[in-house]
């Protein structure tokens, strides 16, 4: 099999991880003239971290001269590289400097006392490789205090992954001493130095363990469950605690002890279900009210059902999630607009998220309603994660057919000409009353919505918000 023996060596300054050296012995064939790797210039708005020493490539015959082209990539540009001779095994090396952590998205390879953390999109290369790739990582800590120890998104220590070209692109890592981490069968939560967030790790297994049983979790070929890891940094640049989500996987960002508060039980919440709902969405915005309708809709659903949050902390989120959306001056925006605005206008951003949740609530109680409480949302959301085969290859077609499948699927409790009237009103930014109908649990206190006269973010208008009470 295709392999790439990846050797990470961090120096330790005193305090933190000050520089990185990585070794890539590829066991990959280098063409002349063929893209052999690329890695991102630019992602967002983070760049490739500062080079300590230049990026070589090599093999026994000595350097193998490559040239280069830039290209757009995934909200970025990355750099191709395409070696001048052929190579069977060459070899790719560099060191990088760390600087201190940036903001959200946490890609940057960020340092803070006691460790640094980032995605590897921002020092590691992505390979053009067809197929499978093996990769087996080491760590190097000479250079590092005795308690050091190195983790990415597949494991702590030395050990090895398989899958693609991009594998190590879409991978967290963190390196620091020590490294606290807590680990709960395939669930792992890391953090430097902090031993209050050892109360929030133990949260996030337990929602970790709902979500996964609730989700049937797959196991991988050897039958064990794969690693989910939770990153965490802190960092001045920080209003909320909140970060960024990659493969099994989430790298987040909190400034100080105050903001550590129930609230996050919820963001981890919603992070982990992108793991098992997921939905293509191109462009940006067809489907972002499923994606993260459902992301917020079930990570207030399930720790409330596994009973691991109060109804006072659910109804406090609700009551945050509530002013988010009724409250929000861009709510009647369409879809498309909503995805339009990605990241340039915030309030536009948050649009699809409560959006989803407030129809979802209301798809929900209206299967419900048509089935005589015999079926919920749970049965239409699993029958739309199993695989479609006649999704088509292009994404923006694909996404095309996920709202046709959602409508079919919907349609047979509500009838299609309704749910495809419901589905134009969501579209077109029609604005939808809470129902709280899911949140009826045995033993637990009714969740209630109660009508408010409400005001506007940033233009002070009267609006109709919801209060949430339990
Ligand atoms: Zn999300």
């Amino acid at each position: 099999m295709q392999t790439v023996r990846l050797t990470l060596a961090p120096v330790w300054n005193g305090e933190t991880v000050s520089s990185l050296s990585v070794r890539l012995e590829l066991e990959l064939p280098a063409r002349a003239g063929e893209p052999l790797f690329r890695v991102f210039t630019k992602i967002i708005d983070k760049s490739f971290a500062e080079l300590e020493s230049p990026l070589r490539l090599f093999d026994r015959d000595g350097e193998i001269p490559c040239s280069t082209e830039d290209c757009p990539e995934d909200m970025g540009t990355v750099r191709v590289y395409l070696p001048e001779r052929d190579a069977d095994s060459p070899t790719l090396a560099y060191t990088v400097r760390t600087a201190p952590a940036g903001r959200n998205p946490v890609l940057d390879l960020g340092s803070e006392e006691g460790g640094v953390t980032g995605s590897g999109k921002t020092f590691l290369p992505a390979f053009f490789a067809e197929g499978p790739v093996r990769y087996c990582l080491r760590w190097d800590l000479s250079a590092m205090p005795e308690n050091a120890a190195g983790a990415w998104t597949w494991g702590e220590g030395d050990g090895e992954h398989t899958g693609d070209g991009t594998t190590l692109i879409s991978a967290f890592f963190a390196m620091g001493a020590p490294l606290d981490c807590v680990r709960v069968g395939a669930f792992r939560y890391y953090w430097f130095r902090n031993p209050k967030l050892l109360e929030t790790a133990v949260d996030a297994a337990r929602i970790f363990s709902a979500e996964a049983a609730f989700f049937r979790d797959s196991k991988s070929r050897d039958g064990r469950s794969l690693p989910y890891s939770i990153f965490t940094r802190h960092g001045e640049q920080c209003v909320h605690p909140g970060g960024t989500a990659d493969h099994r996987a989430y790298l987040w960002l909190y400034r100080d002890n105050g903001q550590l508060d129930a609230s996050l039980k919820f963001l981890f919440a919603h992070e982990m279900v992108h793991n098992w709902i997921t939905a293509p969405d191109e462009p940006y915005g067809t489907c972002t009210w499923y994606v993260e309708g459902m992301a917020d809709l079930y990570s207030l659903l399930l720790p409330w059902r596994a009973g691991i949050v109060t109804a006072e902390e659910l109804t406090d989120e609700l009551n945050r999630r509530s002013a988010d959306y009724y409250e929000n001056p861009r709510r009647r925006e369409t879809n498309e607009a909503c995805g339009q605005a990605f990241l340039s206008d915030l309030e536009t951003t948050k649009v699809p998220y409560g959006r989803g949740l407030f129809y979802l609530l209301h798809a929900d109680a209206a299967i419900r309603r048509a089935s005589a409480g015999s079926r919920c949302l749970d049965d239409v959301m699993f029958t739309l994660a199993e695989p479609d085969p006649e999704t088509p290859a292009d994404p923006a077609s694909a996404s095309v057919r996920f709202n046709e499948r959602w409508l079919a699927e919907y349609g047979r409790f509500v009838g299609g000409d309704a749910a495809r009237a419901e589905f134009e009103d969501l579209r077109s930014g029609t604005v939808w009353d809470p129902e709280t109908e899911a949140f009826r649990q045995e033993n637990r206190p009714p969740v209630l919505a109660v009508s408010r006269e409400g005001t506007e973010r940033g233009t002070g208008d009267p609006c109709v918000t919801w209060r949430f009470e339990a």
